[in-house]
């Protein structure tokens, strides 16, 4: 069975001492509360990534990844971060490509190529964010522009090294904008997106891979969301800065 995820993208917000907070809240909430079979990321800015993931290293279900990693292993990259480092400090995810970091640090499908390259060489596991602007769902083509964004930054990596990836769906115009997908529409691109990667690695490997939706997913929707065939959890912004929607979105299966 596919593995569900519910991931916390916190962005630049909370400092040490709130991120702490919330994450203690998080990970014990989550002891009491969610189904064994639903894991939780809790994704801090990296300044806070070594106090969340001691904080969750004896629990069964959270886990902790940071937003971003430099694709080289290290050098003189003033101001980056190694996927070696994170992975150093108990971090076992890396969400890459989010629409902010395409938009506003000019995030080129090649460039997050390496970048999933560098997170695997690490035994760690990349959350790869694609999803089209609102003009683009306007003009029709949402599903060439995804696969292609999926295509180019992923399909040069062997099915071993595939079957590793998870990835998030997260159409640009719903993030942060209060404005969700429709089950439909989050169906309708999910079962593309699957459809996609078995023309290419094969039904089988294309059944175990987990992918997310994100985009004003909140308490209130992620129900019907998660019921669709191919969505299987969610990569959260907002919502995951409140301990308590966070774990509801996460009972939401
Ligand atoms: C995100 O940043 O990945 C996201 C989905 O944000 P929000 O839930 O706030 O739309």
């Amino acid at each position: 069975m596919r593995q569900k995820i519910v991931a916390g993208n916190w962005k630049m917000n909370n400092d040490l001492w709130e991120g702490m907070k919330l994450a203690s809240e998080v990970v014990n909430m989550a002891k009491d509360e969610v189904k064994g079979q639903v894991k939780l990321l809790l994704i801090p800015p990296f300044v806070s990534l070594k106090s969340v993931a001691d904080l969750a290293k004896d629990s069964t279900n959270v886990f902790v990844g940071s937003q971003n990693c430099h694709e080289k292993e290290n050098g003189a990259y003033t101001g980056e971060i190694s996927a070696g480092m994170i992975k150093s400090v108990g971090a076992a995810y890396i969400v890459l490509g989010h629409s902010e970091r395409r938009m506003y640090f000019n995030e080129s499908d090649e460039l997050l190529a390496a970048k999933t390259d560098a997170v695997l060489q690490q035994g760690l596991t990349p959350i790869f964010c694609c999803g089209e602007q609102l003009d683009i769902r306007e003009a029709g083509t949402q599903v060439s522009h995804v696969t292609s964004q999926i295509e180019k930054s992923l399909f040069h990596l062997s099915a071993e090294d595939f079957k590793k990836v998870v990835i998030a769906y997260e159409p640009v115009w719903a993030i942060g904008t209060g404005r969700t997908a429709s089950p439909e529409q989050a169906q309708e691109m999910h079962a593309a997106i699957r459809n996609h990667i078995a023309s290419k690695y094969g039904n089988a490997l294309a059944e175990e891979i987990s992918l997310l939706y994100g985009g004003s997913c909140k308490p209130s929707n992620a129900q019907e969301l998660f019921a669709c065939k191919d969505v299987d959890g969610g990569l959260i912004g907002g919502a995951s800065l409140n301990s308590r929607d966070f774990i509801d979105i996460a009972k939401s299966f």
